[in-house]
């Protein structure tokens, strides 16, 4: 959204400014960017009509900035758009540098200050192995692959038996810029007619899929953080070295210094203009959805990925 600033004044008071909004060239202040930052992603939320009056909406939290700062501005907005939160983190079993019990302690405090409950997953506990049973190498799969795959399946078992209507994560633009950038490298046009703030429900099978921060870029999600003194998860998990989307988020990150706004033109000329040229894949894509013989949940397969991912983690750890 903007460019650090010193030595002039905010455009709605007389505060210093601290930065420069890029869209509008506004000058703002700390109150000012913190209020423009949730008036912004309010109006994402009501321009693709995320939230409905009696939603029961379960957030994905990981503890990191994105959704730590999505769990505080849906609180502020639960009495207005009335719905609820059903706060929810997978503890992925990530013993390196005691990573997921600091993740779920910041977000157990997160959640505490806010009065909400929040619902912990261990899938040691349910699905009897842990991140750090995962050996890519024998899998021949990236380990955040592995671990992306696990994360979609938890949500989407856990929306069933919390009988929820929505899901939410904090993907943001960068996130979103980057999906796009692999999936076109890729050209995986399965993937690609996916793309979107908002995924619809696929009665019985999927429930909707909302993202907030859609048209928000990663640098003003940290820097709400940091001037609202949120506690967030800032050490990166320990497997991300290996994450290839980071060359690609720097890839975004490069184009955005050559091009300012070049991420959310991106993201929001896709969404607008080719996803609808996508719509028959979509469909036929949906249509081979079917449930999964061992555990019931939806795949295009007669075993679901995850399914097939716990036999093979299982074998290679014998
Ligand atoms: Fe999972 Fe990779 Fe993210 Fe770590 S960096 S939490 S392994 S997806
Ligand atoms: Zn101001
Ligand atoms: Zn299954």
């Amino acid at each position: 959204m903007g460019v650090r600033m010193s030595s002039k004044s905010c455009r709605f008071c007389s505060k210093p400014a601290i930065l420069r909004i890029r869209y509008s060239g506004l000058l703002v202040c700390k109150k000012h960017f913190i209020e423009y930052f949730e008036k912004r992603v309010f109006r994402t939320i009501q321009k693709y009509k995320m939230i409905r009056e009696g939603d029961k909406v379960l957030l994905g939290l990981s503890g990191g900035k994105d959704s730590i700062a999505l769990l505080h501005i849906f609180t502020n907005l639960q009495n207005t758009l009335k719905f609820e939160i059903l706060p929810l983190f997978i503890d992925l079993g990530i013993q390196l540098n005691n990573y997921s019990q600091v993740s779920s302690e910041i977000v157990k405090r997160n959640c505490k200050k806010l009065g909400l409950d929040v619902i912990i997953v261990k899938i040691k506990d349910e699905y009897g192995f842990s991140i750090d049973n995962v050996s890519a190498k024998k899998l021949r799969r990236p380990i955040c692959s592995v671990c992306g795959l696990i994360k979609r399946y938890v949500l989407n078992r856990k929306t069933l038996e919390l009988s929820v209507n929505k899901v939410a994560t904090g993907h943001n633009l960068n996130d979103e810029a980057t999906f796009l950038l692999q999936n076109i490298i890729n050209t995986d046009v399965d993937l690609l007619s996916k793309f979107g703030p908002i995924q619809p429900t696929l009665e019985g099978l999927f429930v909707s899929r909302i993202k907030p921060f859609f048209e928000t870029y990663e640098d003003d999600i940290s820097l709400y953080a940091t001037l609202k003194n949120l506690e967030y998860v800032d050490t990166t998990c320990p497997y991300a070295k290996d994450a290839s989307t980071l060359q690609l988020k720097t890839i975004i990150a490069n184009l955005e210094n050559i091009r300012p706004g070049a991420a959310l033109a991106m993201v929001k000329g896709f969404y607008k203009k080719i996803k609808p040229l996508l719509q028959s894949i979509r469909e036929e894509r949906e249509e081979k959805i079917t449930k999964c013989k061992i555990c019931g949940m939806p795949t295009s397969m007669e075993i679901c990925s995850f399914c097939r991912l716990r036999d093979r983690i299982a074998k290679t750890n014998f």
